[in-house]
């Protein structure tokens, strides 16, 4: 088993440039994007805001460009990046970490950019820090909330105060843009030890319409809601962070796989663990309160049946751009550049054996287990913060060893009983892949 164990350990990732998860894949945008364009327009009115914003997000960048813009792309990105962390420095001077916060890997501060997206404005003014009362934005407080949902579930789930490890923790940062359909987290630039300094950045959705002072938009509710009200997409963008404390886990191709699949797991895991869900009351859906609600039933994706959240092409049905392109089986596996990969697109392979692991575990060993955190979750977070035959998670670690590093979690480092791994196997070995 561990021979396939052999990605080099903690080799750095270089290529930061281009590569964050803004949550939102780029073709969802686009299918959104494509099904309100075709809806008759009397019954959509898309702010011009909103409508460019759509087409930016859903255009893949570098694909189609020349190399020379690439390239001028490529540095405008690293002056940005720069910026950002140097202000994100500064503002960690002004109002430091008191000394006397017990965990100050979990300490809070929340800030509001005023949709001023310009990097030498981040990180906007502080609006809440941790023990504050609550602000008149809720936009800060849902943030502020759901950071703290996310280190309480990483405590009490696996004893880990610290998930950003050597990084400070994240500061919020809310309101980044208009109509921005996304939400990220900010590495620092360069990312040799000089700055600490991380962020999670949420954009707006369609919460409010900026030509219309404020107002929601009506129809179609302005396609996507506020992304820092959302608990699964602030887990989710945390996630990258704690994946990339521990090793600078890829972005793209089958690590970005495997980096989008525990972005999601763990994202979930929170979002049951708030809503108090057993694996059998939780929906397994991603952001299916972010959509708004005239798009019935539709989310983002689905781990119990990866490829049905949401269908927005026309009749009849095929797997295309307006429906969920996500796969469930090796088989079905997306080779090619889309999707940095399919990086969320083939996660669904992942996502599914993790889903019949975490209801496996509870129909066979009962009530004990009910919860996906309290066995399924404890292997998967032992795989990947653990040294298993003294091979720390690689960087580059593709979507097998994953898989093998789960087993070898279950049955070496846990040493849970037959039963446990068996299930693990089988789980993997339903999506195609042969593990023990
Ligand atoms: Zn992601």
């Amino acid at each position: 088993m561990e021979q396939n164990e052999t990605c080099s350990p903690d080799q750095g990732s270089t290529d930061v440039l281009g590569h964050r998860c803004l949550f939102t894949p780029p073709h969802l945008v686009n299918a959104i994007a494509q099904s309100a364009i075709s809806t008759s327009a009397d019954s959509l009115t898309l702010a011009p805001g909103a409508i460019q914003q759509l087409q930016t997000f859903s255009t893949p960048s570098g694909n189609s460009q020349a190399e020379s813009d690439a390239a001028y792309e490529d540095e405008l990105r690293k002056q940005e990046l720069l910026e950002i962390s140097s202000q994100l420095a500064r503002a960690a001077e002004e109002d430091p970490i008191p000394s006397e916060f017990t965990n100050p890997g979990t300490y809070r501060k929340v800030y509001n950019l005023q949709f001023t997206k310009h990097p030498s404005s981040f990180p906007g003014s502080l609006w809440r820090k941790e023990n504050d009362p609550r602000s008149d934005d809720e936009a800060v407080n849902s943030l502020y909330d759901s950071m703290g949902v996310v280190y309480k579930f990483f405590s009490v789930a696996f004893n880990d105060n610290n998930i950003f490890r050597t990084y400070t923790p994240p500061v919020g940062i809310v309101h980044y843009d208009f109509y921005f359909p996304g939400a990220f987290f900010h590495i620092p630039y360069p990312d040799d030890g000089t700055n600490r300094h991380t962020a999670i950045i949420c954009g707006d959705g369609w919460a409010n319409d900026p030509w219309n002072n404020g107002a929601s938009l009506k129809n179609f509710n302005g396609l996507f809601g506020n992304f820092a009200a959302s608990l699964e997409v602030v887990a989710h963008e945390m996630v990258h962070g704690f994946l990339h404390a521990v090793c600078k886990l890829k972005l793209d191709k089958e690590p970005g796989v495997v980096n989008e699949h525990l972005a999601d797991v763990f994202g979930i895991m929170c979002e049951q663990f708030s809503k108090d869900q057993t694996v059998f009351t939780a929906d397994w859906l991603v952001g299916e309160d972010l959509i708004a609600p005239d798009w019935k039933g539709v989310a983002f994706r689905s781990f119990k049946a990866p490829g049905t959240a949401y269908r927005l092409s026309k009749e009849p049905f095929k797997v295309q751009d307006g429906d969920d392109a996500q796969v469930a089986h090796m088989d079905e596996y997306l080779k090619g550049e889309q999707d940095k990969g399919g990086v969320h697109i083939n996660s669904g392979i992942l996502n599914k054996a993790f889903f019949l692991v975490a209801t496996r575990l509870a129909e066979t060993l009962g009530e004990k287990y009910k919860y996906s955190w309290t066995l399924a979750g404890k292997i998967w977070y032992t795989a990947f913060t653990a040294e298993l035959s003294t091979m720390k998670m690689a960087a580059d670690c593709d979507v097998r060893t994953w898989a093998a590093r789960t087993y070898s979690a279950a049955k070496r480092k846990l040493k849970l009983e037959k039963e446990v791994c068996e299930i693990v196997k089988g789980a993997w070995g339903d999506v195609g892949i042969t593990v023990g």
